[in-house]
């Protein structure tokens, strides 16, 4: 790894280059931050975790038609993934209300949405990823409006293909974020999926005992994150009930029972 160029380090996850032209090699860290960095932490394994949920996730976006950035994953802790050009905007998707709407539109936490949200951020830490209209993004240019276009749609395919697949496993898909990279061939460039998806910039409930089982965990200081993002991963399918680790600290005795179909354990 150290012989490789490091092209960009971020919060959570570092760029190197890649093995041949247009491909580069994004590695998951177990480094976590929350309110713009303010808070500091690790997730033990998150990163081998994320990659793998990251990796189940944007394979099962491609078979729906959304073009991605990943090509594979390399091992516990890579995956190779096509070079884009990120565009500078965070696009959040939300189904329930939680997280910053409650504050800035006082609404309460775990409220319905009357219909998915789309917003856009402006990618920028310096001043705290501001929420934009599509009006900024039109004025200073950060996407043409075709490129819009494609980004809102994709966007809300993804939401509601990802709030199926996590249905059928009792997860509840509160909120989460994507973003998109334009992909040059030639003169041309077309938008697709990059960056990852995973508890870290999703907002997961549990359906039955609404346990959180996301980064909220830790943004919260309610412990259990570990065995929360194993959780994840072990419902999809990604993780044998014996790899779920020790120490679990969720009560989720009466989810794992009802998913085998028998009682739960009083
Ligand atoms: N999110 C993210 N990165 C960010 C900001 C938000 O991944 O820089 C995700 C977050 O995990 C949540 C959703 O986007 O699933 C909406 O986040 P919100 O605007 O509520 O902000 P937060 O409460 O996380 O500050």
């Amino acid at each position: 790894m150290s012989r490789r160029s490091k092209l960009y380090e971020g919060k959570a996850k570092v760029l190197y280059e890649g093995p041949e032209p247009g491909t580069l090699i994004q590695y998951f860290k177990d480094d976590a931050t929350a309110f713009n960095a303010e808070k500091k932490g690790t997730i033990n394994g998150k990163g081998v975790i994320n990659n793998r949920i990251s990796e189940h996730v944007f394979t099962r976006l491609s078979h729906i038609g959304i073009p991605t950035h990943f090509i594979r994953r390399l091992n516990m802790r890579e995956q190779l993934i096509r070079q884009v050009e990120i565009i500078p905007i965070e696009v959040v998707l939300r189904n329930v209300a939680a997280g910053s709407i409650c504050k800035r539109l006082g609404l309460e936490e775990g409220e319905p949405l009357p219909h998915t949200l789309i917003e856009y951020y402006y990618k920028d830490d310096a001043l705290g990823d501001p929420l934009i209209a599509e009006e900024h993004i039109a004025c200073f240019n950060w996407a043409s409006p075709e490129e819009m276009h494609d980004i809102s749609s994709m966007a809300i395919r993804i939401n509601d293909f990802l709030c199926g697949m996590f249905a059928a496993i009792d997860i509840r898909l509160v909120d989460f974020k994507l973003e998109f990279g334009r992909l040059f061939d030639g003169d041309f460039s077309r938008v697709i999926l990059a960056d990852e998806i995973s508890p870290d910039g999703c907002r997961l409930w549990d359906m039955v005992s609404g346990e959180k089982l996301d980064k909220d965990r830790f943004r919260r200081d309610l412990g259990g994150e570990e065995e929360a993002y194993r959780e994840v991963a072990r419902r999809l399918g990604l993780l044998q009930a014996e790899d779920s680790g020790p120490g679990e600290v969720l009560d989720l005795s009466s989810h794992r029972s009802r998913l085998r179909g028998t009682p739960p354990k009083k």
